[in-house]
């Protein structure tokens, strides 16, 4: 039962995303229920292996019903290799303790200044470094945005102001018109980009209000989506991708490459395909963070190298995502090469 609140009261509740947000599945039980899947309860681990369980409805309508290895589900169901203590797998994979430079702020590369901007996602993804990240202390939205504005006063060769998270989206369109509107003041600030994956796996929350507040920025906009597999992108989706679009926003995804979800040339060509339908173009293929709990995700970097000449063969350069990991420490992501 949704009780009218004040804020309510002008729009159905059943048209805000925060009521999708609510509505979403925390309970690994429920999710394997409603994929006629109860039999695979036995094998999941206790208590979520310390990182919550949570998908929003809509992206598990678009998993198979009854299929254990269905590449969404394995993105966010709890696996018993979580548990597994793997050497060389960190909490902090790739150093953002060490590249914090503000409340909220982390500058590693030069010219791009990426905030926390929220500790929130709509989805927890099993192979996220976030699971480690102590987020409840770093989130740059906190006072104001007092701190993250600071620090882009005394640092003018910063260009580009990255929100990440967590999701910023995650964050209220209010919120973020309270950092936008600062930012009039700091005209070295010339872009700004999200890297979101609600577009994705909740694309109500990309409403007019949300439209509203992209039109009326001044700045280049680029938002950074995240899907891994092409199914992921429905039609819901690529309304969204088109409202985007027709705001003013270059759109550009990454992935992470994953065993089980897209560990295989073609499906990787059916999402840059997808994507482009999407009015999308891939950008990232990310090598895993090694972070521990995520190992049993990994692909090694021979096999794939194998993937991107696969798709190298079949696509046209644009639709070829850059193969790249992140090491502590260097000035840039790193492309995967042959060793
Ligand atoms: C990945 C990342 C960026 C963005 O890098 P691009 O190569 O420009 O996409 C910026 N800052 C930090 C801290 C990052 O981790
Ligand atoms: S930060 Fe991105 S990858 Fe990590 S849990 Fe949130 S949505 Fe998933």
């Amino acid at each position: 039962m949704i009780t009218a609140s004040p804020l309510s009261a002008q729009q159905s509740p059943s048209k805000d995303w925060r009521h999708h947000w609510r509505e979403s599945v925390t309970d690994a039980r429920e999710l394997l229920n409603l994929l006629g899947l109860d039999a695979l309860t036995e094998s999941l681990p206790d208590a979520d292996a310390g990182f919550a369980v949570r998908v929003p409805r809509s992206f598990i309508a678009r998993m198979r019903h009854g299929d254990p290895r269905d590449p969404l589900l394995l993105q966010v169901l709890p696996q018993l290799a979580e548990c597994d203590e793997t050497p060389g797998y960190a909490a902090d994979a790739v150093g953002d303790m060490d590249a914090r430079s503000a409340h909220g702020v982390l500058h590693k590369y030069r010219g791009r200044a990426l905030l926390i901007a929220s500790g929130a996602c709509a989805i927890n993804c099993r192979y996220c470094f976030r699971r480690h990240f102590p987020y409840g202390e770093e989130i740059a939205a906190t006072a104001g945005w007092r701190e993250a504005l600071n620090y882009l006063r005394t640092h003018q060769d910063v260009e580009e102001l990255i929100l990440s998270g967590g999701d910023p989206l995650a964050l209220s369109t209010a919120k973020l018109t309270e950092l936008t509107t600062q930012l009039d003041a700091l005209p070295h600030v010339r872009r700004l980009r999200l890297h979101t994956r609600l577009p994705v796996v909740l694309p109500e929350r990309i409403d007019d209000t949300l439209i509203a507040w992209l039109n009326s920025l001044a700045l280049q906009k680029v938002v950074v989506l995240h899907a891994n597999h092409a199914r992921e992108l429905d039609e819901t989706v690529a309304a969204a991708c088109t409202r985007l679009r027709a705001a003013g926003v270059t759109l550009l995804n990454q992935s992470v490459l994953l065993r089980g979800v897209n560990d295989d040339g073609d499906t990787l060509c059916d999402l840059s395909s997808r994507l482009f339908e999407c009015g999308v173009l891939p950008y990232y293929l990310h090598q895993l963070d090694r972070v521990q709990g995520a190992a049993h995700f990994e692909i090694d970097d021979a096999r794939a190298l194998e993937l991107l000449a696969h798709m190298r063969d079949r696509l046209p350069g644009f639709l070829l995502p850059r193969l790249v990991r992140e090491v502590a420490g260097d000035p840039a992501k790193r492309p995967v090469e042959r060793p």
